[in-house]
């Protein structure tokens, strides 16, 4: 058994990076079945450690599978479930909502003027929660903000002359 991740499946396909699907990673490529001009084949990972390979002219996934010396088991990694893994993958369950979130209310504005500034405000609170998970992971996140603000807030010049003295 070979048990892949979706990555190197798709490299294995020669799979090109296309839009996310359902927030997650999804890749395109050339069908190794059936006569294929336009890449129809989709290999996308509907969970952590899990792989699906569909090609949309409807060739059979085993056959496609087999084109590349794989099997329907090699589509799964055993993903440890330590509790650091855990609370990683709900974080990036999150994230991935959020993002979604932003999406959604960046159409809305555009797509309804009359309650722009209801879906500006959802824009704000997503964009903020973003950014506050964001500084969890990394302390440096939260410092670059803090000095973004102080220089909107106060202006460059004021905020360098607060700059203790004993700096050279
Ligand atoms: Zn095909």
């Amino acid at each position: 058994m070979v048990k892949l991740t979706t990555i190197e499946i798709a490299r294995l396909y020669h799979g090109r990076k296309s839009a996310s699907y359902h927030g997650r990673p999804a890749w395109q490529a050339k069908c190794p079945v059936h006569r294929d001009r336009s890449p129809s084949l989709s290999i996308t990972e509907p969970e952590r450690g899990k792989t699906k390979v569909h090609c949309f002219r409807g060739c059979d996934d085993e056959a496609v599978l087999a084109a590349k010396g794989l099997k329907i088991a090699d589509l799964y990694v055993d993903v440890e479930l330590t509790p650091e893994t855990i609370q990683r993958m709900k974080r990036d369950e999150r994230l991935q909502k959020l993002e979604r979130r932003l999406e959604l209310a960046i159409m809305m504005i555009a797509l309804e003027p009359a309650h722009k500034n209801y879906w500006r405000a959802v824009e704000r609170g997503v964009r903020g929660d973003i950014q506050a998970m964001r500084e969890a992971d990394d302390p440096n996140e939260r410092f670059q903000r803090e000095i973004h603000e102080r220089i909107q807030r106060e202006g460059f010049d004021k905020m360098w002359e607060s700059v203790p003295q004993e700096m050279p």
